[in-house]
C-alpha cells in the first residue's frame, strides 16, 4: 500500500509498477496532487481517496509511507498491529542501489550541503546522482552507471528508513523544528540520529552539543566546526591576517574565496569537505566546487541594494535555528521580516540575538502574535497583513547601512504555496521600491 500520493508516493507507485509488484494507493485527500499523473502512468492501480481508514489497509503486507504522513495515524498503527511492515522510499532505493551513498540530514543546511557535495563530486569527475528530500525523489535517481549517490533526508524520511546504510553521513545540527509532529526535541533528534545506522563514516558537528552526543564508539568519524576550541578535524583558522578553512590544522582554502554568504555556510562547507573526504573525492575537485558554488535561491540570497540598504531573501528559514544563524552572520543592524506558521515552536531563543542585531521587526502571518510577544520587549515591532505591507514597513524602518532580512522563522503555508512563492513575492515587492 502506497500511503500518500504526492511526489514521493507517485515515484513509489511508478517503481512498483516497473518491478511488477502489485500495489494500491491511499490518500486522506479527495484530490491528491499527483493523481492525474498516477492515472497516466499506472492506469490499473487501485486508488482509495478521502481518508486513510480504508478496508484495503487490512490486507496490505507493506505500507510505503510518504514523509508528509505522520506514522501515528490511527489507520497506519492499526495496519501495523495487524502485521503490515512500515517502510519508506529510501528502503526500496536501498534494495536497488549499487553505488555508495552519502546521507545528509539536520535542521538546517541540508539542501545547501547536499547540492555542494554533489557539485564537489562532479568537479572531482565522479558520476553522481543528487536528490531525496530535495529535488528528485530517490527512486527516480536509480542509475546503473552511478558511482555515487548524495541524498538529503528529512527526519520524517528517516523514521521509515530501516535498511539504507550510508558510506558517510552527517547530522548538520539540531534546532527546534516540526515540534507539532514530535513530543520533544529529544524525539526529533532521535529520528535524525537514525541516519548513522550501519557502519559508515560519521561526520559530526563539533559545535552542536546534540550532534556530539550521537558519536558511537568504534566507528570512523570526522569532527568539523567553526569553534577552534573544539579542535575539529575540519575547522577554521586565522593565518597571516586571513581566515582559512583547514584540515587537521593545515590550510586548504581562504574563506574569502568562498562565494556562499553567512558564517553558517562556512560550517556547511566544512561538513561537505569531510563528507567528500570520507568517500574519496579529490581535494582539487572539492576546492574548485567551493570556489564556484553560489548557493541556492531563497537562502541568504541577495535581492538588491537600494539607497544604501541591502535586501536579502532567506525565505527558506522556516525555523528559528535558521533565522538566528542568519542574524548572527550579519554585520551591522537588520530589519527582520518574519512570521508565518511557526509549527508549534517556542520563539523565545530569538530575543537575545534580536536585542543585539535587530533594528526593528516586521511581523506577518498566523503566528505573528507569538513572535511579537517575544520581540516587542527588546525591539520595535510592526504588524502587517502581507508582503507588500512588510516591504513598505521595512523600508520605513531601515537606515543607511542596514540589511532588510526576510528570514521568517516559520513555514509559509498559511499565506503562500511554499517558501519559494514567499521569497519571489518578497523579491518582486522589493524591485517595486526602485526609483
Ligand atoms: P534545509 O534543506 O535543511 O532546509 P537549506 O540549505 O535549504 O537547508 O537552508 C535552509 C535555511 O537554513 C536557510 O535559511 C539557510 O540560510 C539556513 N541555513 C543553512 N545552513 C545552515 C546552518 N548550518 N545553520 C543554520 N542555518 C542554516
Amino acid at each position: 500500500m502506497v500511503v500518500g500520493l504526492g511526489k514521493t508516493g507517485l515515484s513509489v507507485a511508478k517503481f512498483l509498477a516497473g518491478q511488477n509488484i502489485p500495489f494500491a494507493v491511499v490518500d486522506s485527500r479527495e484530490r491528491p496532487p499527483a493523481l492525474a499523473e498516477l492515472r497516466e502512468h499506472c492506469p490499473d492501480a487501485a486508488v482509495f481517496l478521502g481518508g486513510f481508514d480504508q478496508p484495503a489497509m487490512a490486507v496490505a503486507t507493506h505500507l510505503v509511507v510518504s514523509p508528509g504522513v505522520a506514522l501515528d495515524e490511527p489507520a497506519i498503527q492499526r495496519a501495523k498491529a495487524a502485521g503490515a511492515r512500515l517502510l519508506g522510499d529510501m528502503d526500496l532505493f536501498a534494495c536497488m542501489a549499487r553505488a555508495p551513498v552519502v546521507g545528509i540530514t539536520g535542521s538546517n543546511g541540508k539542501s545547501t550541503v547536499t547540492t555542494l557535495v554533489g557539485a564537489m563530486a562532479q568537479k572531482a569527475g565522479v558520476k553522481v546522482k543528487v536528490g531525496g528530500n530535495l529535488g528528485t525523489p530517490v527512486l527516480e535517481l536509480l542509475d546503473a552507471d552511478a558511482e555515487l549517490y548524495v541524498l538529503e533526508l528529512s527526519s520524517f524520511q528517516l523514521e521509515t528508513t530501516e535498511l539504507l546504510q550510508f558510506a558517510a553521513a552527517t547530522v548538520l545540527n539540531i534546532s527546534p523544528d516540526h515540534m507539532d509532529r514530535y513530543p520533544d526535541l529529544a524525539a526529533y533528534a532521535g529520528s535524525k540520529q537514525r541516519i548513522f545506522r550501519g557502519n559508515g563514516v560519521m561526520v559530526l558537528n563539533a559545535d552542536d552539543p546534540w550532534v556530539c552526543e550521537m558519536r558511537e564508539m568504534g566507528r570512523r568519524f570526522f569532527y568539523y566546526g567553526l569553534d577552534a576550541g573544539h579542535s575539529p578535524d575540519y575547522g577554521m583558522r586565522d593565518m597571516g591576517g586571513e581566515s582559512w578553512l583547514t584540515v587537521k590544522g593545515e590550510p586548504l582554502l581562504r574563506t574569502g574565496e568562498i562565494l556562499l554568504k553567512g558564517r553558517h555556510n562556512l560550517s556547511n562547507a566544512l561538513a561537505a569537505l569531510a563528507l567528500g573526504d570520507a568517500v574519496g573525492l579529490s581535494r582539487a575537485g572539492m576546492v574548485e566546487a567551493l570556489r564556484s558554488f553560489r548557493g541556492l535561491d531563497h537562502r541568504m540570497q541577495f535581492v538588491a541594494e537600494i539607497g544604501g540598504v541591502a535586501w536579502i531573501n532567506d525565505s527558506k528559514a522556516t525555523n528559528i535555528g535558521a533565522c538566528i544563524a542568519a542574524l548572527q552572520g550579519l554585520t551591522g543592524k537588520a530589519v527582520l521580516v518574519a512570521g508565518g506558521d511557526g509549527k508549534g515552536a517556542d520563539f523565545s531563543p530569538l530575543a537575545d540575538v534580536a536585542a543585539e542585531k535587530v533594528r526593528g521587526a516586521v511581523l506577518m502571518g498566523q503566528d505573528a502574535d507569538k513572535l511579537q510577544a517575544v520581540l516587542q520587549p527588546v525591539v520595535p515591532t510592526v504588524r502587517v497583513a502581507d508582503m507588500k505591507g512588510a516591504v513598505a514597513a521595512a523600508r520605513d524602518m531601515a537606515q543607511r547601512g542596514d540589511t532588510v532580512l526576510l528570514s521568517p522563522a516559520c513555514a509559509s503555508w498559511d499565506q503562500y504555496t511554499d517558501y519559494a512563492h514567499r521569497g519571489r513575492t518578497f523579491a518582486a515587492a522589493v524591485q517595486e521600491l526602485r526609483p
